[in-house]
């Protein structure tokens, strides 16, 4: 191999999937109770069910296997001994708009068409207002690490199950309000979320899901009059805000910290019980009778956990807050909040303006699993004997392979190769290094490399159009990269040039939600005007795809000037 670039100096490039040490580190806390604070109080509230609803739904399946809260006051406490409360949504105040809608969600899913569109209490069914028949609103008990501390109870403080949908393909999908108002979890917090978070999850968690990553879904965005206190950058500057619920669909909205407050609250039959449901109704390649089948289930969740970031870094994702709280046992990711996609490469990219110690930087995210997987083996310490429990201590050690497996193939597809050979990792480490000196684009370098011709790779004839592209060029290593890039390409027998822009074309998106686009779209939607919120939304469905709307939007062009100003805090 010809060592154009001494491996001692990709010191940072090898970032996204080396450093696998010192997860367990304890940085100072920060950003922790900051977004509870609201100013305000929330209205009383009525709530009503009719029978003509556009859906039906069902709660016996979690109601008949998991324990619920005997204590039937709503107020704020801390609850124990049960999976669940009872909670009613909350309605929003003032007039309701639909803002969006994912047709994909609908149809799919939910077995609906457009027409549900005519039914007049549509807001107030996607909002809380009304009730599905059959459902039974319910809020989950969760602890958590935040900021790499136990943080107790916390619990769905603003979001409601709602029961689970069961479709005509048999898949169960659990529904979810998010901003329906306060639960016994909601602390100090109101129990609503804003427009503009609602708009980024509503947006980001269908983006995902159309870019292959495992995620929670969105079914809509319904916006209010309701006024919502925050001090959105903890700067004093307390703002008047708009009340937003979306309605979010999973197979399972149970997280790591679903065992760990069970375990930290001494309950091991309650936790018994709730791993055995999910186990049971999640992990169906695992016999319940197998007496190991807790370690089973460890093996899946460290497996699948280390797919999902790499998922995320292979589209340049940084999820913002990956507390354990956050952290599904399906591995889908859930809870978007400061989210971000990264755009001049740099490993050390922290979404979150509140994370000052950078702990959820993008670099960080691997690492940051394993220590979340830490956790996990030790909420499942009670129901583990000594030999199961060093069972899994030896397949947590093999999650930096795992993971480094999975991130090597993400990003050889990326760059088109085919087969696993033996310098394909300096070429994918070479070429982040170049990124990284140069601070080219992450999503647009890929792009363009599987927009690119050979030919003008291998002349070193990239133009300007190629924006991304032409930065990386800048760099004085760049032919040498491109030479060996070339060569490896053009020893896969067998394989057209377009073949390979194909096959690049399909895994490496031309349309990220970047924030400057996500917060064009809020500021329109602030003011009743959705359409920015819909084109996103449709482009977005297809990130593969170049579409005329989305070009002429800017989409695929350098981000604007004002986009290095703006800043997303975990205020929501
Ligand atoms: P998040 O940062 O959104 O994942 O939330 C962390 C915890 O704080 C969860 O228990 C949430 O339910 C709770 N929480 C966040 N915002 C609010 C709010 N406005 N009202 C009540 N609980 C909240
Ligand atoms: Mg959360």
């Amino acid at each position: 191999m010809p060592q154009v670039l001494p491996l001692a100096v990709l010191p940072l490039a090898v970032l996204l999937s080396a450093v696998l040490a010192g997860a367990s580190q304890e940085p100072e806390q920060s950003c922790r109770e900051k977004h509870l604070q609201s100013p305000a109080p929330s209205p009383g509230h009525r709530w009503s069910c009719r029978a003509e609803a556009p859906l039906k739904m069902t709660a016996h399946r979690l109601l008949g296997s998991l324990p619920l809260d005997e204590v039937k006051d709503s107020s704020v406490r801390t609850v124990n001994r049960c999976i669940f409360s009872q909670s009613q949504p909350t309605p929003l105040q003032g007039a309701l708009q639909l803002a969006a809608l994912s047709k994909d969600v609908l149809e799919k899913v939910l077995d609906l068409d457009d027409s549900v569109m005519q039914h007049e209490d549509l807001p107030q069914f996607l909002s809380g207002g009304k009730l599905f028949p059959g459902s039974f609103p319910l809020a989950h008990r969760y602890g958590g690490h935040q900021f790499g501390y136990w943080a107790g109870q916390l619990g769905d403080g603003r979001a409601h199950l709602l029961g689970e949908f069961i479709n005509r393909k048999g898949e169960r999908w659990e529904l979810q309000l998010k901003g329906s108002g306060k639960t016994p979890y909601s602390r100090s917090g109101d129990g609503r979320a804003v427009l503009r978070s609602s708009v980024r999850e509503f947006l980001c968690s269908e983006a995902m899901h159309f870019l292959n990553v495992p995620t929670s879904r969105a079914l809509s965005l319904v916006v209010s009059e309701e006024p919502v206190w925050r001090d959105q950058f903890y700067n004093g500057g307390v703002r008047k805000e708009r009340g937003a619920v979306v309605l979010r669909l999973a197979p399972s909205w149970f997280r790591i910290g679903s065992l760990e407050i069970l375990t930290k609250a001494g309950e091991p039959d309650v936790l018994r019980t709730l791993l055995n449901f999910v186990i049971e109704q999640h992990f169906t390649a695992i016999n319940p009778n197998d007496p190991n089948k807790y370690v089973a289930f460890f093996t899946a969740v460290v497996n699948e956990t280390a797919h999902m970031i790499a998922k995320w870094m292979s589209v340049g994702f940084a999820h913002g807050v990956c507390n354990t709280d956050n952290f599904s046992l399906l591995s889908i990711t859930i809870d978007y909040g400061p989210f971000g996609f990264m755009e001049a490469y740099n490993p050390n990219f922290v979404p979150n303006s509140s994370d000052d110690e950078g702990r959820y930087s993008i670099g960080a995210q691997a690492n940051v699993g394993l220590f979340n997987l830490q956790r996990l083996l030790e909420a499942l310490l009670p129901v583990l004997s000594l030999n199961q429990r060093s069972q899994a201590e030896h397949i947590l050690r093999g999650y930096p392979q795992i993971y480094h497996s999975r991130f090597h193939e993400l990003f050889r597809a990326k760059l088109g190769l085919i087969g696993d050979e033996d310098d394909d990792a300096y070429l994918i480490a070479f070429l982040l290094k170049l990124m990284e000196d140069t601070g080219a684009d992450f999503t647009m370098t890929f792009r363009h490399l599987s927009e690119v011709t050979l030919l003008r790779l291998q002349n070193d004839s990239i133009t300007q159009e190629m924006w991304a592209l032409w930065d990386l060029s800048s760099h004085e290593f760049f032919s040498d990269w491109a030479k060996l890039y070339v060569q490896r390409l053009r020893s896969q027998h067998g394989d057209s040039d377009e073949n390979r822009q194909y096959r690049m074309r399909a895994v490496n998106p031309r349309y990220v939600l970047r924030n400057w686009m996500a917060e064009s779209a809020i500021r329109k939607a602030e003011v009743n005007d959705f359409s920015e919120v819909e084109l996103l939304q449709q482009t977005l469905t297809e990130p593969f795809v170049k579409q005329k709307r989305a070009e002429s939007a800017g989409y695929s062009s350098r981000p604007p000037a004002w986009a290095s100003q703006l800043r997303v805090s975990c205020s929501s």
